[in-house]
């Protein structure tokens, strides 16, 4: 087994992490603050070829994959310029796109996803469905060749900031429960009605209600094969748990280096405030769980760049780094003191971000069930 990171893994990292640098906290700060997106960033990155390096080089992308795109989305993140549609754009949908997808729809979408010039957001959740994901009752119902949909989504990140949502429909029932299919929807399409949903984070991001009333979508809209869509969520969430799992240790990271630097500087009494155990130990040991959890991303990117089952180690992955976020973060501010809720020092942006890691894409509960069931072979309990 060999610990040591390749040199084009290393080189990868220092050249994002160099990018971000350029930005920086200040400008996610003020983007955050302002509910904006951080398009320029994003097409810096997307211009040096680090939005699409999960996709394959004759779509334009840098032909690695999820363990690169980990890379990519931990380093930003690191930098204290965390990019949220990464999760759904470059991971959920260009891996679904490019495993399921047609011919022309892979001609079509990762080109413009791989330079990032185009996002396609990822809509799943409802208000009466939520982490029971077979409950949902979005359907589209087949009319001559093409797709209506009709229905409602929530929380959907980024649909100002997309061309398009893949969505995740009910075509019929099976014996699970909603028989699902995955549709590329135009973002403008007639009938689709996006409404803001306020959120008490501090993200550039902002989040959606989306109403389908008739959508009508072409027969090229149907990703894959009706009534294959749970198989290919099951297997596109994956990527988004790692690199959800990515943005957590790199949240981490970026708020233990500030913390470090604070601690070390701040004098109130005749040593700095570091020198107490009480302010170095929760960033000791939120340093250690941030580690284990970056260790359990690797293998749960290499066994799904590896086509193994990843089900597990992501799940842990996401479970770990956002615990891990969480606590680098609460620790980062306490270290801070009155300083650690100021504006000035940013802080808090990075603590709704870690928080939310906790709950989406999948929440602490769900993975914890999925452990004491697939690992531990306990009863399922829901
Ligand atoms: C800022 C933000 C951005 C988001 N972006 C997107 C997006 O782009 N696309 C998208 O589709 N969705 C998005 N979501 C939705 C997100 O994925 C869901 O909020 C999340 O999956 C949890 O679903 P829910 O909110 O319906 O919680 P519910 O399913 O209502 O669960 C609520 C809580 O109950 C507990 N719980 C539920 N079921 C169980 C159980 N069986 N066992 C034990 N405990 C349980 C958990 O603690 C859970 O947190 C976003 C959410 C937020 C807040």
């Amino acid at each position: 087994m060999d610990f040591a990171e390749p040199e084009e893994h290393r080189a990868l990292r220092a050249a994002v992490a160099g990018i971000a640098a350029k930005f920086g906290p200040g400008y996610y700060a003020e983007r955050a603050a302002a509910r904006r997106p951080c398009a320029e960033l994003w097409q810096t990155l997307g211009d040096a070829g680090f939005i699409g390096v999960n996709i394959a080089e004759e779509y334009g992308g840098g032909g690695g994959g999820l363990t690169e795109l980990a890379l990519v989305c931990e380093e930003i993140a690191a930098a204290g310029t965390p990019l949220l549609l990464l999760l759904v754009s470059a991971a959920i949908s260009a891996e679904m796109i490019s495993d399921f997808g047609t011919d022309e729809q892979r001609g079509t979408w990762l080109p413009g996803l791989a330079s990032g010039a185009v996002k396609m957001v990822f809509a799943i959740t409802e208000p009466d469905a939520g982490s029971n994901t077979l409950r949902i009752s979005t359907t589209a119902r087949q009319d001559g060749a093409d797709w209506i949909l009709h229905g409602t989504k929530y929380y959907i990140s980024g649909v100002d900031e997309a061309e398009a949502l893949l969505v995740v429909a009910r075509t019929g029932q099976d014996e699970r429960g909603g028989r699902l299919s995955l549709f590329i929807v135009p973002a403008d399409a007639p009938g689709l009605d996006q409404h803001l949903l306020p959120v008490d984070l501090l993200l550039p991001e902002r989040q959606f209600t989306l109403h389908f009333d008739g959508v009508r979508v072409g027969p090229g809209a149907l990703v894959g094969e009706e009534g294959e869509g749970f198989r290919q969520v099951f297997h596109g969430l994956n990527p988004e748990r790692i690199t959800g799992a990515a943005l957590g240790t790199g949240i981490a990271r970026y708020a233990l280096g500030a913390a470090a630097r604070y601690a070390a500087e701040r004098k109130v009494w005749a040593g700095p405030i570091g020198t107490h155990q009480g302010v170095s130990h929760p960033l000791a040991k939120a340093k250690i769980e941030t580690e284990l959890a970056a260790l359990m991303i690797r293998q749960a990117a290499w066994q799904h760049d590896h086509g193994q089952p990843a089900g597990e180690s992501s799940n842990m992955a996401k479970y770990a780094a956002a615990e891990a976020a969480i606590a680098a973060v609460d620790a980062a501010i306490q270290v801070h003191g009155g300083n650690g809720l100021a504006s000035e020092y940013g802080l808090i942006p990075y603590w709704g971000l870690a928080r939310l890691l906790r709950i989406a894409p999948v929440n602490r509960e769900m993975i914890l069930n999925y452990v004491a069931q697939h690992s531990l072979g306990l009863p399922r309990s829901y």
